[in-house]
């Protein structure tokens, strides 16, 4: 746990080490490398020090480089302050930048690629067209220029040849949202590849998904708090931030639902950054009414079908973790029978088309009451169910691990899966109630 970023009201040296830390945490920059500076009012730019750990920095480190070039702070600041400056001459409306050397986004920087960040439809609002910076010596003004030249093209991300990336946001919150959607574009096309052949989304199936509007519910006039519902609000937020801790959520995507009363449930609130989630952004869902002033996630009415018509079910996750979106977008079956474990906690899992969900609102539901306990939707996400929420975080986490192994074990054989004899005995002994 990081905590959460304010951007109205928390201090830039403030918010640039919470993000680094964060950052630094998932494991995204090393303790060299990287850096971040934040634009105020006053057009001075905070940045992160040169030669500082990122793994144990301070507000105390960060150091302000003022309009008239002075500079406060007890250290230099970071070596490649130059192309900060450079974007935010560029680019008035950018106030946050983030550079960093996260692995998979390297990779493509290596190879002299650009990710496509069609590959889920929500990455290529998030990230915008990604530009390509060649070569410059690190910290020189000449990599500031190139890649103050590519933020002149209105991109708001860029790769940086045989380097790392650059994004840039209206806030912290916005950049490092868009740098975290971005590597994992990165990660789940490197992963998709090892199993399989990604499918990329049309911009034209993109724009239409992105264009349905979620299904608002009337407002209640009246809401309550009582102390079961705060209760599974915490649980929500507690579950959301694990998740993106576990690198199983990133902040531009994630809808986790409890089940309260009957069919009565609290939910995730659509956009607000899933790192920053708190428990006053959790939605009411009573009576097919929501709580007043606030919009739930765009898939609500799905929970709502899944609730009325599954009472074993009493949480659902709806989430893009890394492999198990290699399955997702190489259309690729996930076959869990590797290990006990997995087959036990998840059976198997179907994989549908993109934008089913949609389409054709009986088919999720009715899966799920077949005994299936999470589904793949193509170029979207994965969808888990369980009774308790920590189970159905659990399922999560098994299903992901499995992922990870299947694509681990590409290059050394393929899987030789459990037996249907091994399965059947597994069922008599751990699933006996649901046969
Ligand atoms: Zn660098």
């Amino acid at each position: 746990m990081t905590g959460m970023l304010d951007t109205d009201l928390m201090h830039p040296r403030d918010q640039i080490t919470m993000i680094i830390s964060r950052i630094y945490n998932r494991g995204l920059t090393t303790t060299s490398g990287g850096n971040i500076s934040v634009i105020d009012e006053n057009e001075d730019i905070w940045v992160t020090p040169s030669a500082v750990d990122k793994g144990s920095l301070r507000p105390s480190d960060i150091v302000c480089v003022k309009h008239n070039g002075s500079i406060t702070g007890r250290h230099k600041p970071s070596s490649e302050f130059p192309f900060h400056r450079a974007i935010y001459e560029m680019r008035p409306d950018i106030r946050a930048v983030i550079h960093a050397h996260p692995p998979a986004l390297v990779s493509f920087s290596i190879v002299h690629e650009i990710p496509n960040t069609n590959i889920v439809s929500q990455a290529k609002y998030v990230c915008g067209p990604i530009g390509y910076a060649p070569y410059e010596l690190p910290g020189s003004e000449k990599l500031g220029e190139k890649i103050a030249t590519e933020f002149g093209k209105e991109y708001k991300a860029i790769i940086m040849e045989n380097h790392g990336t650059v994004v840039g946001g209206y806030d912290l919150v916005d950049a490092f949202q868009r740098f975290e959607t971005l590597e994992f574009c990165a990660r789940t096309i490197l992963f998709g590849k090892t199993i399989g052949t990604p499918w990329y989304l049309t911009d034209q199936e993109i724009v239409e998904f992105e264009s349905r509007m979620p299904v608002v519910l009337p407002e209640m006039d009246q809401v309550e708090h009582p102390s079961d519902e705060r209760e599974r609000r915490t649980e929500i937020c507690k579950i959301v931030h694990r998740a993106c801790d576990q690198d199983l959520m990133i902040s531009s995507y994630g809808t986790v639902s409890i089940r309260w009363r009957e069919n009565d449930f609290l939910i995730t609130p659509t956009n607000v950054p899933r790192w920053d989630l708190q428990i006053g952004d959790v939605v009411q869902i009573k009576g097919g009414r929501r709580e007043h002033g606030k919009i739930p996630s765009r898939a609500t009415w799905l929970h709502q079908e899944i609730y009325s018509r599954n009472p074993a079910i009493n949480s659902i996750i709806f989430t893009q973790p890394p492999y198990l979106m290699a399955f997702g977008v190489t259309h690729t079956m996930l076959d869990v029978r590797t290990i006990p474990e997995s087959w036990i906690f998840l059976q198997d899992i179907p994989s549908l088309p993109f934008g089913i969900h949609h389409l054709e609102k009986n088919n999720i539901p009715e899966l799920l009451s077949g005994g299936n306990p999470a589904v793949i939707i193509r170029n979207d996400a994965v969808l888990v169910t369980g009774d308790k929420l920590l189970q159905t975080f659990d399922r999560l986490e098994v299903a992901e691990f499995s992922a990870k192994s299947l694509v681990m074990a590409k290059p050394i054989g393929q899987l030789v899966p459990i037996n249907d004899q091994q399965v059947e005995e597994l069922r008599r002994v751990f699933l006996k109630k649901s046969t």
